[in-house]
């Protein structure tokens, strides 16, 4: 819940409005090389979980598709290719340069037509009540100050029987799995991203952000209290990742 006065930034307690740029500085920090890092902190497995959370997301010709908090735009460009000229996807991202990043990335692949970019806040989406067959928010929610709004808001924008996939870090399921993973969170990550970015402290926030965000039971709850039902959940690698599914009444 996000009705007192601080919140977490990783490991630290700041002021809920500090909150928002300081999370602004990590992406504008980390846009440039935000896809090579991913490959190479998830040796390319974040494509698998990508493609799992599209498989569940029952898309098809035709949709209107939001990918909130989409940078640079993996999941849009997947949705667009099925969705089709008949179709919509919005790519809407908080931050600037993830989204434009993302724009030069899908024009370059030569996705035009069917798909819009908007800067949005996940918390106060700016479309219309009833407007969304599907929305997706993949390690995009941990980021959100206010987590409750922003889960009330994509039910707000999703049509009756729509669907919300929350694809994000989550808890691991066994100690000896944890441990490992811990040691390459705090250890390897940061180093990687001095290296690459020149940046360790935005992936010293990513770790910690991962270890503050809500476990699988945790996320279930506050989709099941924002309104959205038929909520389940699968773990993915052990449960270091798992992607939601819930579905506006
Ligand atoms: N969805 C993309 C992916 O899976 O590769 C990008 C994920 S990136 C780790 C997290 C994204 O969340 C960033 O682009 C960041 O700007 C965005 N973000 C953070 N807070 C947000 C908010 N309140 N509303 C919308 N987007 C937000």
């Amino acid at each position: 819940m996000a009705d007192n006065k601080t919140t977490h930034f990783g490991f630290r307690t700041v002021d809920q409005k500090d909150k928002v740029k300081m999370v602004a500085g990590v992406f504008h920090s980390v846009a440039g090389k935000y896809d090579l890092m991913n490959d190479l902190m998830s040796g390319g497995i974040h494509r698998l979980w990508k493609r799992f959370t599209i498989e569940l997301s029952g898309v098809r010709s035709g949709n209107a598709v939001l990918d909130i908090a989409g940078g640079t735009g993996d999941l849009a460009a997947k949705f667009s290719r099925i969705v089709g000229p008949e179709g919509k996807v919005v790519l809407a991202d908080i931050n600037d340069s993830m989204l434009q990043v993302g724009r030069e990335k899908l024009t370059n692949q030569g996705i035009v037509g069917n798909i819009e970019y908007v800067q949005a806040n996940a918390e106060c989406l700016p479309f219309p009540d009833n407007s969304f067959d599907c929305i997706t928010i993949a390690f995009g929610l941990r980021n959100v100050t206010d987590k409750d709004a922003a889960l009330r808001s994509m039910l707000r924008v999703l049509k009756p029987g729509g669907r919300l996939l929350v694809l994000e870090f989550s808890k691991p399921k066994s100690e000896l799995l944890s441990k490992v993973y811990d040691r390459y969170s705090f250890d390897v990550l940061p180093r990687m991203g001095q290296l690459i970015t020149n940046d360790a402290e935005s992936y010293r926030y990513l770790a910690e952000s991962i270890r503050m965000h809500p476990d699988q039971d945790t996320l279930k709850g506050m989709m099941e209290e924002a309104g959205f039902t038929e909520v389940r959940y699968h773990n993915m690698t052990g449960g270091i990742v798992a992607v939601h599914r819930g579905v506006k009444p």
